[in-house]
């Protein structure tokens, strides 16, 4: 059974450290910066083996330098992102592999949020890594691709079994949340999970992961029946202020 750790890092991103202890080996997922990751792993007598790069942002590739330099780690991305990544060591993209000892995950391309942006899904241990593209409550902006492309990677995510965590990278959920109200008045899901993650934020505590079946039941992007009610709720959520 593999281990998740969650590190908050900057203002509200979150960094996963993920060790699997038949083989011992760490993988870290988008480090924003190295020195709260390299001592987390540390304190939990932990050596990192591995990076994982969802996509190019520098609060999701800060720290690879300096990990691989301390560890001699291995970085795994996207290759689509080869230009703006150049520390990547392996190369991946949709329908790809990669292995952490006996866990494998399947790798997804999810582009919209960046070109080459990806997901890693760990089927056998129903937990995903989704980067900036699916949030709780929320989706990443459209930064470098289209509604069309942001609706067909939520209803992919989205088939994966409702139990599956879903690790994503930044404390977005009270601000996707207001927005979710305004976007479904009538969704009865929505003022309990935001009682829920209104009582979380305020005793300090996080809100992530969440899981594919919450999602289902209450992010609006997600729910969207087309790419265009897509779009137009993203365009709404650009402009959002609440
Ligand atoms: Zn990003």
């Amino acid at each position: 059974m593999i281990e998740i750790v969650r590190i908050p890092v900057l203002s509200d991103n979150y960094v996963w450290l993920v060790h699997e202890p038949a083989s011992g080996e760490t993988v870290v997922v988008d480090p924003a910066v190295a020195d709260p990751v390299l001592a987390e792993a540390q304190a939990r007598g932990w050596t990192i083996s591995q990076i994982w790069n969802t996509h190019w942002h520098a609060d999701h590739t800060g720290g690879n330098e300096a990990i691989r330099a301390a560890t001699g780690c291995t970085i795994t991305g996207p290759a689509a992102e080869i230009e703006r990544i150049p520390t990547l060591d392996v190369l991946v993209g949709e329908g790809d592999t990669v292995s952490l000892g006996d866990v494998t995950a399947d790798v997804i391309a999810v582009p919209a949020h960046t070109a080459g942006h990806i997901a890693y899904s760990l089927r056998g241990e129903r937990a995903v890594f989704v980067g900036d593209t699916l949030f709780a409550m929320g989706c990443g902006r459209l930064f470098e691709g289209t509604p069309d492309q942001m609706f067909t990677n939520l209803q992919r995510l989205g088939a994966l079994p409702g139990e599956t965590a879903v690790y994503c990278a930044h404390e977005y959920t009270q601000s996707n949340g207001r927005y979710a109200l305004v976007a479904e008045p009538d969704n009865d899901a929505l003022p309990a999970r935001m009682a829920e993650v209104d009582a979380a934020r305020a005793r300090g505590e996080p809100t992530v992961p969440t899981t594919i079946a919450l999602e289902r039941a209450t992010n609006p992007f997600m729910r969207a029946r087309d790419a265009e009610e897509l779009g137009r709720r993203r365009a709404e959520k650009d402009g959002f202020r609440g």
